[in-house]
């Protein structure tokens, strides 16, 4: 399927900074408010900031299959109410009130410079409400390297692994907006396998480097998705940082999987990139041995090229990259999680989020937590101001961006970030 929302030979009558991750080609969608004003639907292009509440009240959003009052609503849910068909019907709208041979916005002064806001002063929030999270673990050098070093390098691999995408249920109250600081967690702990456990703050807090995708409406309760309509019911993706606390981790987790040592903040990034933006970027999945059952099954390219990295502030510092990784080292498709996730009838809302799972490359400089990167804290990394880093410490931000680029062409999220203060000891 072409889009011709996709065309790199478009340009728009608003500047776009070279190497921005958002030319006309991406038309992302999110929630931002400014001057205290309520929350509302936007888009980005360049440096602005696009109020599409602004748009729909010119009259110029009508026609798609979208309420006006979609366009006045603090989260995107309402305006996903008409499924793909409709959010792809108004990127195409967007993009050609954007481009540059399109007067209605461009010369119309006092609209646009109501609609169009500098994206500094802008505040963005949450793109969605979120309804259900779900995690997967679907990068197997990930799987690879945990099960190596939580349980034995000759079986690193459980036996459900290969056969179906696994995952878990985790906590959608907690999620927060890029710049949202996050407090370092307490919990129960055991340092030493033959004493009591301890409380107090985790001594290994760490980022999970995943990207996570939002659903439109699934099916009634008891239906599934196949994998041929999984992407039907994909809105976008955002870069999602599942913090997690290794040492609460290792002592909850059996037999039932991660609890508190995942659940007290997850980070995402503002700008949810819509599927038919990343279209240009798809690429083949994995060969997948042993085969998957038939309901796993995939025709054409479900995985995706998309640059990623993680950098660490520290308080007062410089950036440091400390790893670079890319979504197409995932083993299962999105197409596959959801068909996965719905075999047994299971339905999923407009809004829910589905983590990828920590997204570990082949080389030890691309693996996507602290964890793996320090091989548990045995291997320190060094930053650029001097100091070692097993975990994160207070102070820190963590910085996760991602992006693609093909024929000149680079569609990006923008960044999440989150910095980490002392645990609250109350
Ligand atoms: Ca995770």
């Amino acid at each position: 399927m072409t889009f011709p929302a996709n065309d790199p030979a478009l340009r728009s009558w608003v500047p776009v900074p070279a190497g921005s991750d958002f030319p006309i080609q991406n038309i992302p969608f999110g929630i931002g408010s400014w001057n205290g004003e309520p929350p509302v639907p936007v888009t980005r292009i360049g440096d602005r900031v696009v109020d599409l509440s602004i748009l729909a009240e010119a009259g110029l959003l009508d026609g798609l299959g979208i309420d006006r009052e979609a366009f006045n609503a603090p989260h995107l849910n309402d305006l996903m109410r008409g499924g793909k068909s409709a959010v792809r019907a108004l990127r195409q709208r967007l993009s050609e009130l954007l481009q540059a041979d399109t007067p209605t916005l461009r010369d119309n002064n006092d609209l646009r410079e109501e609609a169009l806001l500098a994206a500094d002063q802008v505040v963005m929030h949450l793109p969605v409400t979120v309804g259900d999270y779900t995690d997967f673990y679907s990068s197997r050098q990930h799987a690879y390297n945990v099960g190596v070093m939580f349980r034995d390098p000759k079986n690193a691999l459980l036996p459900n692994w290969l056969p179906l995408p696994v995952g878990y249920h985790g906590r959608a109250s907690s999620i927060v907006p890029s710049g949202t600081p996050v407090h370092r967690p307490q919990g129960q702990t055991r340092p030493d396998p033959n004493a009591p456990p301890v409380f107090g703050p985790t001594k290994q807090l760490d980022f999970e480097l995943e990207v996570a995708f939002i659903t439109f409406d699934g099916k009634p309760l008891g239906q599934r998705i196949s994998t041929a309509e999984a992407e039907d019911h994909i809105f976008g993706l955002v870069l999602f940082n599942d913090w997690s606390a290794r040492d609460i981790q290792s002592w909850e987790y059996v037999p039932l999987g991660p609890f508190l040592a995942k659940n007290f903040a997850s980070s995402i990034s503002p700008w949810v990139v819509t599927l038919d933006a990343l279209d240009p970027f798809r690429i083949p999945g994995p060969v997948q041995d042993p085969e998957v059952l038939p309901y796993l099954r995939t025709t054409g390219a479900h995985g995706f090229d998309i640059a990623l990295e993680v950098a660490i502030l520290p308080e007062g510092g410089a950036e440091t990259t400390v790893c670079r990784s890319n979504f197409r080292h995932m083993y299962w498709s999105m197409a596959q999680q959801l068909a996965h996730h719905t075999v047994n009838g299971c339905n999923v809302r407009r809004g829910d989020m589905m983590a990828s799972g920590t997204i570990s490359g082949d080389t030890p400089d691309s693996y996507g937590s602290m964890l793996e990167l320090t091989w548990r804290g045995t291997k320190p990394l060094t930053l650029a101001d001097g100091t070692e880093r097993k975990f994160i410490h207070d102070g820190d931000t963590v910085i996760m961006r991602g992006h693609c680029e093909k024929n000149g062409v680079r569609i990006g999220f923008g960044e999440v970030s989150g910095r980490v203060l002392p645990a609250i000891r109350s």
